[in-house]
């Protein structure tokens, strides 16, 4: 087959000749044809959206699974009823901030779309490009075109219509050269189907813009961390080993001056070398494609697949790459790395071992601290943080102000007792309070984290797992104790009646919930809390070289 090459890098010129390219494309897609797309993320691959014949012919030039489902691309909000039913109010309020832009949104798919779209999903992937070109063509082709990224499955994306040739030349009815990608990454993709939304993977939008909007998203596992055997990631196409240069990959987290130390340790003349700008000389033997500057994530997107896609046809033995940290567009360099390695990640921060520590009153959560500060850990306790961010943490008190205004007085104070009266009576206004409390509690922890000294830390939270806090820990650790244990200690400790211990410990999510969503259960039915100190001092020991020897050596 004969690929037709069309050049719209240029649309500022002869009107009638890029309306008559336009018009071609859009025609190809029209009648069942394959057609390359630049979007501002990466090209896709294009057709028909609504054609199930049309949309199988992608799955064969790429040569990909069947079960992993396209993303339908549209000019606008407009178009979401016609394809997607139940619409939540949200998906408006996102479109309206982020489209045309890197944000997919899963829906709820009518039965117009076909199931060679959506891999027989009841969902549908929603998104609208940032790209004159092809809003121009889908306008005129008058159908969503359904697109997955134009390379060959398992290749690093294309973010040049040359690296679309390199893929599909003679595969394809036609390529429509755009330009190179501004973005350089996939799309994010929430899903809007679940409550809260959930981030399926990491892209061009940040993960803190969209909670800025709408507050907590949770983040699909998939996102930080290889699948086990048998886990079904919500995107399907997260479980796939994406991105893969032929020589196995290693990426090495932490500060840029210690990854670069820690690949200077481990490299051959063989190897190869995916760095920051500033370390490229250390590695002068080596092949090295650099990222741009450390502190340029917009350059490090734009050229991930690039560097990527260079080392496929290189002779070198193994690649060693520097990572980007998880904030704003570091989530998806990282992800989009990582994948590239099948997360086999050393982290060069590897003396330093975060653990979140959490579980209902009585349990014994304060001793487990004592034992953490014992041997020489610092506790970071999320109350006192909220509480000296009611203060002094501006955006904080804005966002509250804007949800609750008749907490504040005229002059703008904050009166707590009145935000504590609103929400412990009713329960949406108190998720709701959580939400803006736990999108501006994150980052701190984690500046705290990065600011503080010391290779030792236990935040302290009672709401650990549903404000995302996990995602700053090496491990989780819910600690629990027998009920009658629980019911005596809190009797004892705040000199109350048994009915109301019992009353308070009620009130709380049960052990079992603790149990189920932390990594680690340290359990306390000592008898005396200088015994259980003891106990979790040991057991806090052995966690730590645990997790210190997994970091030294990669995990997978
Ligand atoms: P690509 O951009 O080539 O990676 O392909 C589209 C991505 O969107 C894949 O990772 C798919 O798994 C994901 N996707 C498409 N439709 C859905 C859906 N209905 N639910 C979840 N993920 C989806
Ligand atoms: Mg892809």
């Amino acid at each position: 087959m004969h690929t037709l090459y069309f050049d719209l890098r240029d649309t500022k010129g002869q009107q009638k000749e890029i309306e008559d390219k336009i018009a071609a494309a859009a025609k190809i897609l029209r009648e069942g044809g394959l057609v390359a797309i630049p979007t501002e993320t990466v090209y896709g691959l294009g057709a028909n959206g609504l054609d199930g014949e049309a949309v199988q012919r992608i799955f064969e030039a790429k040569g990909r699974p069947n079960d992993n489902p396209l993303i339908l691309h549209v000019t606008g909000q407009q178009w979401l009823p016609r394809y997607c039913r139940d619409v939540p109010p949200i998906a408006y309020v996102l479109a309206r901030k982020f489209w045309p832009g890197p944000l997919t949104m899963i829906l709820k798919r009518k039965p117009v779309v076909p199931d060679e779209t959506t891999a027989g999903l009841d969902t549908v992937a929603m998104r609208c490009p940032n790209h004159p070109v092809t809003l121009a063509i889908i306008r005129e082709a008058g159908v969503p075109i359904a697109a997955p990224s134009a390379n060959t499955s398992g290749r690093p994306s294309c973010t040049s219509a040359q690296d679309v040739l390199e893929d599909m030349d003679g595969k394809i009815q036609g390529v429509v050269d755009g330009g190179p990608c501004t973005v350089g990454v996939e799309s994010t993709i929430l899903d809007l189907t679940c409550e809260p939304p959930r981030l399926l993977r990491p892209g061009g939008l940040p993960l803190e813009d969209l909670e800025r909007l709408i507050g907590h998203i949770d983040v699909d596992k998939a996102v930080t961390g290889a699948l086990k055997e048998g886990e079904k990631p919500k995107a399907p196409g997260m479980k796939y080993r994406h991105y893969a240069p032929k020589a196995p990959v290693t990426v090495i987290t932490g500060a840029p001056e210690k990854s670069a130390r820690e690949i200077q340790k481990r490299i051959t003349a063989t190897s190869g070398v995916i760095c920051f700008d500033e370390f490229a000389h250390l590695f002068r033997e080596q092949e090295v494609h650099t990222l741009g500057p450390s502190g340029d994530k917009l350059t490090q997107a734009q050229r991930v697949f690039d560097a990527l896609r260079t080392f496929d046809n290189s002779a070198v033995t193994e690649i060693f790459a520097q990572c980007p940290d998880n904030r704003g567009l570091g989530l998806a360099v990282g992800n989009r790395l990582k994948k590239a390695a099948g997360f086999h990640v050393i982290e060069a921060d590897s003396e330093r071992v975060v653990l979140g520590l959490t579980g209902g009153t009585g349990a014994g959560k304060t001793s487990a601290l004592r034992a953490i500060e014992s041997l020489g850990g610092t506790v970071i306790d999320c109350d006192q943080v909220y509480h000296r961010m009611l203060t002094e943490d501006e955006d904080l008190r804005r966002d509250i102000h804007n949800a609750f205004p008749s907490a504040f007085t005229r002059d703008g104070v904050l009166d707590r007792q009145k935000l504590g009266q609103e929400v412990f009576s009713d329960k949406e206004r108190l998720a709701q309070l959580n939400e803006i409390v736990y999108c501006h509690i994150i980052p701190e922890l984690r500046r705290m984290l990065e600011e503080g000294t010391g290779d030792l830390f236990a935040i302290d939270a009672i709401n650990l797992l549903e404000a995302g806090v996990d995602q700053l820990c090496d491990r989780t650790v819910a600690i629990t104790a027998p009920a009658e244990l629980r019911v005596r200690r809190i009797m004892v400790r705040d000199g109350i009646t048994e009915q109301y211990a019992r009353l308070r410990i009620s009130a709380q999510k049960p052990d079992e919930y603790y149990r189920g969503k932390c990594d680690l259960e340290l359990n306390n039915a000592a008898d005396s809390p200088e015994t259980f100190e003891s106990e979790a001092r040991e057991f806090f020991q052995r966690l730590i070289e645990t997790v210190k020897e997994e970091k030294q050596h990669g995990t997978v």
